[in-house]
């Protein structure tokens, strides 16, 4: 199957710093639009999610989990489902070092396993490099976008792809976009 793997905070949602409240849970614009359309072209959906607030004490797994539980209940308003998300609750500092930790590739290993993910016409999509080097670690076609830290980001790696917002990904997807 092809699939977006996604990036939660700054990419999907509002990025707010460690997040935990699930009230605060508030989708960016484009993002909506932009699902519908992937997935009315034929994508599955997968998050990976670096959450240090878990190492840092800041918030615990079952926190995390009501917010990642809030934001599928939104998506599930327009009828868009996440397959999974997988969480890093580490941080080295202070949980040590961890495979998992994006731009580390275990998680999205984890997930290409899962879901048979066919890496030649699925995408990575986050706001930071180490999402974009993560996905390009694995050969899955990077996009930055300019939400959450983006635009920040920007210069700091080379990602395959950027957009301003997550429709206009989508559109260019649609527009069938092969590189
Ligand atoms: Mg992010
Ligand atoms: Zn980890």
């Amino acid at each position: 199957m092809k699939y977006v793997i996604f990036d939660r905070d700054g990419t999907l949602i509002v990025e707010k710093n460690y997040l935990s409240n699930p009230d605060e849970v508030c989708l960016i614009d484009g993002v909506k639009q932009g699902l519908i359309i992937l997935k009315n072209l034929g994508f599955e959906f997968v998050v990976i999610t670096n959450q240090s607030g878990i190492a840092r004490n800041y918030y615990s797994i079952d926190d995390c989990n009501k917010v990642n539980q809030r934001l599928s209940d939104i998506l599930a308003k327009f009828n868009v489902e996440i397959k999974k998300y997988y969480i890093c609750p580490h941080h080295p500092d202070f949980s040590g070092k961890c495979n998992c930790r994006k731009p580390e590739t275990g998680l999205l290993e984890k997930a290409i396993e899962d879901f048979d993910i066919d890496i030649d016409n699925s995408y990575f999509v986050g706001d930071k490099c180490s999402d974009i080097i993560c996905g390009q670690r694995k050969n899955i076609k990077s996009v930055l976008l300019m939400s959450g830290y983006g635009k920040t980001e920007i210069n700091k790696c080379k990602a395959d792809l950027s957009f301003e917002n997550m429709l206009e990904f989508a559109r260019e997807v649609e527009r069938g976009l092969k590189s």
